[in-house]
């Protein structure tokens, strides 16, 4: 791959960046000046000394002051040359003038006085003025050179944009203004699989390509803010806004970047029709320093790759954070689904007279000491980085092979109960995988169940609907978690094709703790009887309890009362006093 010439191809975003990161900063404007006054005090007083015939005695012999004039003169000298080191090129034409002035007035001298005494004057103008030229020359080539180190140290080989290095120069240096900006992070999305299956290459040609089409379009304007764009490396790109109103005016630049990338990109004689990822952070209102603006603008984009809705571009916010600990459980399930080290307990059912209905496989992880992390922890960090469907699969795979075999033994009539999140259900492939696991372990799909939770009917009613229908149509059974959390309306409850409808633990708490929370339970009952549902209860644990429940008719139990998750090899004790032969 041909790496870009930044000499040759002009860059605006370079050249702005190299506008805001001078490694020499222009000294102040008074230091100038005071250079200048300098000179003209060294030279009024070369004269006036020069001509006087005064003498003063020093150490007892006679000094006339006459010959201090060299002195001076050379502190003029020394201006003259400090000007140009200092001030570069406005200093060497200042000292240009002024050197080339003093040959006039020294002329004038020497004619005045009819003596060559200041022919020496003129000698040392003349070398001065070499010196200055010298001097200038090499700062000039001096300057060439760091001109172009900067350049490279600031410029992305392959792109031709501004690297990290520069981005963070360039935002530290709006911090430093207190200007409003925002900063994007943007990451492509699969970008890998086109290095993985095209070469690196192409890869390379992709992303210079892509860069070209959005340092263009940052160059227009069109995007109606002021934005400059950075390779952060590899896939990773930065964008600085800055000349918005609003958060729409920032979302608007965005989507504009987007659609320009989306656009078909043709490198090779392959098309590649490209996505990324957009998070941003403002300053100074999501974050007040580059680190954290940067951290914040990141976390944002990893919440949009995580998430599965289809937004690309996200506002930072606090819960995008990952606590340290959220880490730590992701790389032990990540672990743990590696070395299949993810298990399952089993919870009984049973109806309300304490015969067996069958288990609620529940998934389970220890971490490297052996002890239990808790699934209240481990299964939202596996939902939100997009483990859970593999968490949910090992869980649903290994607890139907135990029951299945179960089953094949005793002929037991007891039906499994799997947790699937609502994003895994969702997931286009998800009936095959069902199907696989069935045919794989033999389970009767008669015998199995599928807990959704009722999130499920506010937040994506049509959808789930179609795919509950589709499980429901190989003869697997439909509960309804954690019912009562959550605010579904009863129109859509009336829609939902479900067999079974799961009370939460929470109602069961305070059921007994006054007669309109007894009432409330009564009436989920009643609502799940018209409906043709049969209602479980969930964490019930006091006989007190038991007895309520049995007295509003509630079909079924499920509570340490009457047996916590438990090892298979327990449950399959329990399955055998209840059918065993
Ligand atoms: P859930 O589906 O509502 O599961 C019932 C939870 O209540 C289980 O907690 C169970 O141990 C607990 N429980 C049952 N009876 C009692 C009781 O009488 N008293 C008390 N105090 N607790 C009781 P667990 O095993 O900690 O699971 C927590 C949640 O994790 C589950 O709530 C479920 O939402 C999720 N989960 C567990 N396994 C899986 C899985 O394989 N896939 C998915 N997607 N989620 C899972
Ligand atoms: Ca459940
Ligand atoms: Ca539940």
């Amino acid at each position: 791959m041909k790496k870009k010439d930044t000499n040759t191809v002009p860059n605006k975003n370079v050249e702005k960046m190299m506008k805001n990161i001078s490694v020499r900063k222009e000294l102040p404007e008074h230091v100038y000046i005071l250079h200048l006054i300098l000179y003209v005090v060294g030279n009024v007083v070369v004269n006036s000394v020069a001509n006087s015939s005064k003498v003063f005695f020093f150490a007892q012999k006679p000094l006339p002051i006459s010959s201090f004039a060299g002195v001076f003169s050379s502190i003029g000298n020394l201006c003259i040359i400090s000007l140009v080191i200092l001030f570069r090129k406005k200093g060497f034409i200042t000292s240009l003038i002024l050197l080339l002035l003093q040959f006039p007035l020294i002329l004038m001298s020497i004619l005045k006085s009819q003596t060559l005494a200041s022919v020496s004057g003129m000698f040392t103008n003349v070398l001065t003025l070499i010196a200055i030229i010298a001097i200038y020359l090499n700062n000039v080539k001096i300057e060439k050179y760091q001109q172009k180190v900067r350049e490279q140290a600031v410029t992305d080989m392959l792109t031709g944009l501004p690297n990290r290095f520069a981005c963070t120069e360039f935002v530290s240096d709006l911090v430093a203004k207190k200007s409003r900006f925002a900063v994007v992070s943007v990451d492509l999305n699969n970008f890998k699989s086109i290095n993985d299956t095209m070469g690196h290459d192409t890869g390379n040609k992709v992303l210079s390509e892509i860069a070209e089409r959005w340092k263009n379009a940052s160059e227009t304007g069109i995007s109606g803010t002021a934005d400059l764009i950075f390779r952060q490396g590899g896939d990773e790109f930065a964008i600085v806004i800055q000349g918005y109103k609003n958060e729409a005016d920032i979302i608007r630049s965005i989507r504009f970047y987007e659609t320009v990338l989306e656009k078909r990109l043709t490198v090779d004689d392959c098309d590649f029709f490209l996505s990324a990822s957009f998070g941003f952070a403002e300053y100074p209102a999501d974050a007040d320093n580059v680190d954290m603006l940067f951290t914040y603008a990141d976390a944002a984009m990893c919440e949009c790759k995580s998430i599965s809705n289809g937004e690309h571009i996200l506002h930072f916010s606090p819960e995008f954070l990952k606590t340290e600990r959220s880490i730590e459980i992701e790389h032990k399930i990540r672990a743990a689904l590696e070395n299949n080290t993810i298990f399952y307990y089993l919870q009984p059912q049973y109806d309300i007279s304490h015969k067996l209905r069958g288990f609620e496989a529940l998934a389970r992880l220890r971490d490297s000491e052996g002890a239990q992390i808790s699934p209240g922890e481990f299964i939202p960090v596996a939902e939100k980085v997009g483990l859970i469907d593999k968490v949910d699969l090992t869980v649903f795979r290994d607890s139907a092979q135990f029951i299945s075999k179960l089953i094949g033994e005793t002929g037991a009539d007891i039906t499994l109960s799997v947790n699937v999140s609502v994003r895994h259900l969702m997931k286009n492939g998800f009936i095959d995988e069902i199907k696989d696991i069935i045919n794989k372990t033999g389970i009767p799909a008669q015998q199995l169940e599928i807990e959704i939770t009722e999130s499920i009917m506010i937040d994506s009613a049509e959808k789930a609907i179609r795919c509950i229908n589709d499980i429901k149509e190989i003869g697997i059974k439909i509960a309804i978690d954690d019912f009562g959390t959550g605010y579904s309306s009863l129109s859509y409850l009336n829609k939902f094709p479900a067999d079974l409808l799961k009370i939460d633990k929470s109602f069961i708490d305070k059921m007994n703790t006054s007669d309109s929370s007894k009432k409330y339970v009564a009436a989920i009952i009643s609502i799940g009887h018209i409906m043709n549902f049969d209602v479980i209860s969930e964490g019930v644990e006091e006989p007190e309890q038991l007895e309520t429940l049995r007295s509003i008719g509630c079909d079924y139990i499920q509570g340490y009362i009457w047996g916590r998750p438990m090892p298979p090899e327990e449950a399959e004790k329990i399955v055998m006093e209840a059918f065993g032969k």
